[in-house]
């Protein structure tokens, strides 16, 4: 049970991700073949909406020329029985419908044994009825009403007095209707020869422009709707466009039935529609999927930094109880010596008293660095820049910790430069805080070294303060993470020497404060070197110092830390 519970602790991180990434998995598949599924679905639903939209146009194109023939012929038989050609004048004035090039009735008699038929067209413009005998449309006329007429002479009572089309001749399109007395018979016809022109510009273009956006609310642009004749020449397109002239269609119903009515998307076949309906929906849960797992990866990553920091945090106390612990032990073994009077010779009393200052030294150092940390942590770390000339900066630094060196047996080597330094604009606290970090650094990390050199030198428009030492050393993966707060190296020689973890990270931000940076070089077992890069005040008659000194030495890399110069 244990083992199990420590398990998930130690991989929740992992769990967590796998625990996201496999549902994300599966529901793509899940996507992939839904949209799989649709993409093999659309074009059939998409043929099945385009060939509705084809019946309503038809439709409408059926209704309104039956509905005006049906008005525009439906003749008096009284008028037509008596010859009253005024009444017939007069609801032609009155229904006269743009669809029709001409309207015409048609009349049958017999008398003395022959049988006659008379055909009169309405003339709109002088507003009576006259014959036009012999015009190609008299004889289409003629050939139009004859079933009727024939019906008349034998006063035949038709099954379906209706509307009938008559095609025959393309040129000559005719709607007729029968006139029928009270007694159901036949007197005569009316009828109307269409007009093709009206249908292919005002007609069917007014009819395609209103269905079109009812049917195609989100693509209506896309949809070309066509008609073609029976010679396969295309005679109307909403717009223009290349290739096929359509996907699906079919002749029109009532009139014009010779022609096609067709339809098709204009860039795409319902086919590729559907791919690419596929594609874009696809790339998009894709695309989403990456974006949820990015932020995932990336809130895990914070809650994985968190969990180490939370760990650091835990050693980083014990640490420095250690370190407090420690010096505190031996300042009260040497202060009971010193109070009990057992020690008489001065020399050594002046020893203890040095110890005991050193080591008191070391706690407010350690003090100073943790007040210092959390000031950073909170934002309220100020510093107080002046110029100042570095070198005696240093030296008083190395001053300080003499006696602690020294008891140690430690050999500090100062090399100055050759030439006065300029000065820099520099916390003078802060700055050697730093540096007595990194000789702390040095001392603490030297193993069995005795080793420091201190190097002072200006590069260009900076200032490098550089402590060397030829002690363990740092592995270069380990370069980057020194600098962060609660870092400590747990591995290899340094594994026993006890820190806070908060020396470097002090350093580095007292170093990005002066707009300089801290840089560290190092061999595994052959000493360190962390250099302070501090910027030279801006004064314009400053002159760069003889070329600098190469700071690597023999230390074969070299690793750059802060907001570089
Ligand atoms: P610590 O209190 O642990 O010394 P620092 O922030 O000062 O904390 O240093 C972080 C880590 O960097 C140390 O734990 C140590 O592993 C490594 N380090 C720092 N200075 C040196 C050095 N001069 N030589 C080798 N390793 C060093």
């Amino acid at each position: 049970m244990n083992g199990i519970k420590s398990f998930l602790k130690t991989h929740a991180l992992w769990l967590g991700l796998v625990a996201v990434i496999v549902p994300l998995l599966a529901h793509l598949g899940l996507q992939y073949r839904s949209l799989a599924e649709l993409e093999s679905t659309v074009p059939v639903a998409r043929r099945a909406m385009m060939l509705q939209f084809l019946r309503v146009l038809n439709r409408e194109i059926t209704q309104h020329y039956r509905t005006n023939a049906e008005k525009v012929l439906n003749l008096e038989p009284v008028a037509l029985a008596a010859g009253d050609y005024d009444v017939i004048v007069a609801h032609f004035s009155k229904y006269s419908f743009s669809g029709a090039r001409r309207l015409f009735i048609g009349e049958a008699a017999r008398s003395t044994g022959n049988s006659y038929a008379s055909i009169r067209f309405f003339n709109p413009a002088k507003k009576r009825l006259e014959t036009d005998s012999g015009s190609p449309d008299w004889r289409a006329a003629h050939a139009g009403a004859a079933t009727w007429l024939a019906m008349a002479l034998t006063d035949t009572v038709p099954k379906s007095p209706q509307l009938t089309v008559d095609e025959r001749d393309p040129k000559h399109r005719l709607v007729v209707k029968p006139i029928i007395d009270d007694q159901s018979r036949v007197i005569g016809v009316a009828g109307m020869i269409l007009d093709d022109w009206y249908f292919l510009n005002r007609l069917l273009p007014d009819t395609v422009a209103a269905s079109l956006p009812k049917h195609f609310p989100d693509n209506a642009g896309e949809v070309i709707v066509s008609v073609i004749d029976r010679d396969e020449s295309l005679i109307y397109a909403n717009q223009q466009f290349e290739g096929k002239k359509y996907e699906t269609g079919g002749p029109l119903p009532f009139i014009f039935t010779d022609w096609y009515l067709g339809a098709r998307m204009k860039n795409w076949t319902e086919a590729e529609m559907a791919r690419r309906t596929f594609v874009v929906n696809f790339s998009i849960s894709i695309l989403t999927s990456f974006v949820l797992l990015g932020g995932i990866i990336l809130a895990l990553r914070t809650a994985s930094r968190e969990i180490k920091l939370s760990r650091m945090k835990a050693e980083f106390v014990s640490n420095v109880s250690h370190e407090l612990r420690t010096p505190l032990a031996s300042i009260r073994v040497f202060g009971e010596f010193l109070k009990l009077g057992r020690v008489t010779d001065t020399s050594k009393t002046r020893e203890y008293g040095e110890y005991i200052e050193a080591e008191s030294r070391r706690l407010t150092q350690l003090i100073n660095n943790i007040l210092d940390f959390s000031k950073i942590e909170s934002g309220q770390k100020t510093y107080r820049f002046e110029p100042e000339d570095l070198r005696p900066i240093v030296e008083n630094t190395l001053k300080l910790l003499e006696v602690r060196l020294a008891a140690n047996g430690f050999q500090v080597n100062f090399d100055p430069p050759d030439s006065p330094l300029p000065p820099a604009i520099i916390d003078r606290e802060a700055l050697t805080q730093a540096v007595i970090n990194l000789l702390d650094n040095a001392v603490k990390y030297s193993g069995a070294a005795r080793e420091i050199t201190v190097r002072l030198r200006q590069s260009g428009k900076m200032i490098l303060i550089s402590v060397i030492d030829r002690g363990v050393g740092i592995e270069r993966a380990e370069f980057d993470k020194i600098f962060e707060k609660f870092y400590r190296v747990s591995t290899g020689l340094v594994h026993n020497v006890k820190g806070s973890g908060l020396g470097l990270s002090i350093v580095k931000h007292v170093a990005e404060a002066h707009k300089g940076r801290v840089t560290v070089e190092s061999a595994e077992g052959r000493g360190s070197s962390f250099t302070l890069h501090i910027p030279v005040a801006e004064i314009e008659t400053v002159q760069d110092s003889p070329p600098p000194h190469n700071d690597a030495g023999a230390l074969p890399r070299i690793h750059d830390r802060g907001l570089g110069a």
